[in-house]
């Protein structure tokens, strides 16, 4: 089994941060707390909070030299006590249809031996630029098809690791004020933002995380920072049915959902979730989700199965079960893996199936597999160190 991935572009180390916390990352409330804590008077934090977000979140500053209507003192203060480090870039990988994969790596938190990693995906279109987000470490739902599902450890992403990973992306591909833009690979040339699009369909169920990933929203979205409008950021979930409400009314992201089959026995074994929270559960929290609307629709995501879940029947059963939800249906070809036990429908298997799916009146676009050569394609990331402790495996065996 060859685990390698192709060359790494680039090593980045990691920003200088001598153990002080970083502000990038924090959320309005968490920056006031900050500022109260090294002697900012209380009638000052909001004002301070909003020249400090205007530089970490909107020109992505590096320093806090640069910020210049911030008073020298202080900026000697801030520098004192906090940093504006990133969490470190391990290795990026470009694919050769401009997709950018990083792997990277957070601080150890309290207790932990080490660093926990995630990957992030860039994946840029003539239009626009998505960015494929991880909110857990790891995944703890075993979907049979996802590669991710096969890695052990699992942790919680803390909101400001969720959002570190927007603010690295722009970094790397030159989206703040005034960065370099990189010669290589693929950039958006319509527009005029590099990263327009966020979707949570890295690594993770979004869903178990819920309180991070929706302050994560707010701050993605903020208006004075980094600007992205909701309409734009994505939340994909397995099905965690109890928190769909709450993920439309208090976070006001787009709903994804990652369907996969129509009937619950078949849904039982590619999504185990299923049995806890069966399809008629999920299409009814759909019907009601919060905001759902003919201009804001809810994606159906469904990757097709050779033999498993791909035939006409199976099309026309999709278009029965979303009749009365507001829907866009995501066709994705299975993207193999190591060791994967499905293989990926033929081209005409999925021609048809579109077909069905779109002669009922659905939008139904397959979504064509970007990154797969860097294995950065749906459900095919698994960090790093995992794959690097599985060489190892084999290698001791
Ligand atoms: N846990 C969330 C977020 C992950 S999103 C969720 O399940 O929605 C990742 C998307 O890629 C999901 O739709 C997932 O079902 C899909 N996916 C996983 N493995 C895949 C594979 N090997 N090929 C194609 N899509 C896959």
């Amino acid at each position: 089994m060859d685990l390698a991935a192709p060359a790494l572009s680039c090593l980045t180390p990691a920003l200088e941060s001598a153990g002080k916390p970083s502000l990038v990352g924090t959320t309005r409330a968490g920056l006031g707390q900050m500022l109260a804590s090294i002697g900012v008077p209380p009638s000052e934090i909001r004002m301070r909070t909003a020249q400090l977000w205007h530089w970490i979140y909107y020109r992505g500053a590096n320093s806090f030299d640069e910020m210049a209507n911030v008073s020298k003192v202080l900026r000697a203060k801030l520098d004192a006590q906090f940093s504006l480090a990133r969490p470190e870039v391990i290795a990026e990988q470009i694919s050769s249809d401009g997709t950018r994969k990083w792997l990277i790596r957070f601080a150890p938190k309290d207790g932990e031996a080490k660093g926990a990693d995630v990957e992030c995906v860039y994946i840029p279109e003539s239009d626009r630029g998505t960015l494929c987000v991880s909110s857990q470490v790891g995944c703890t739902l075993t979907c049979s098809f996802c590669h991710t599902g096969t890695q052990n450890l699992v942790r919680n992403l803390t909101t400001q690791e969720i959002i570190a990973q927007a603010v690295v992306a722009r970094d790397r591909i030159g989206d703040f004020p005034g960065m370099k833009v990189p010669e290589d690979g693929l950039m958006p040339t319509e527009g005029s933002r590099f990263v327009s699009n966020i979707v949570f369909m890295g690594m993770g169920e979004p869903l178990y995380n819920f309180d991070h990933v929706r302050d994560a929203v707010s701050v993605l979205a903020d208006g004075e920072g980094l600007s992205l409008s909701k309409r734009r950021i994505t939340v994909s979930t397995a099905g965690v049915v109890p928190q769909i409400p709450a993920l439309g009314s208090e976070a006001g992201a787009m709903l994804a959902i990652s369907l996969h089959a129509v009937r619950d026995d078949l849904r039982d074994k590619l999504v185990p979730l299923n049995k806890k929270y069966p399809l008629r559960a999920l299409l009814d929290a759909c019907k009601t989700y919060p905001g759902a609307s003919n201009a804001r629709r809810i994606t159906f995501e469904y990757v097709m199965l050779k033999g498993i879940n791909d035939t006409p029947a199976e099309a026309r059963e999709l278009v029965r079960l979303l009749k009365g939800i507001p829907a866009k249906i995501n066709l994705i070809p299975f993207n193999p893996w190591p060791g994967a036990p499905y293989e990926c429908s033929d081209w005409e298997r999925i021609e048809r199936f579109s077909d069905i799916v779109f002669n009922a009146g659905y939008a139904s676009p397959v979504r064509t597999p970007r990154g797969r050569d860097i294995l950065a394609a749906c459900g095919q990331l698994k960090s790093e160190t995992e794959k690097l402790r599985a060489r190892a495996r084999l290698a001791s065996d």
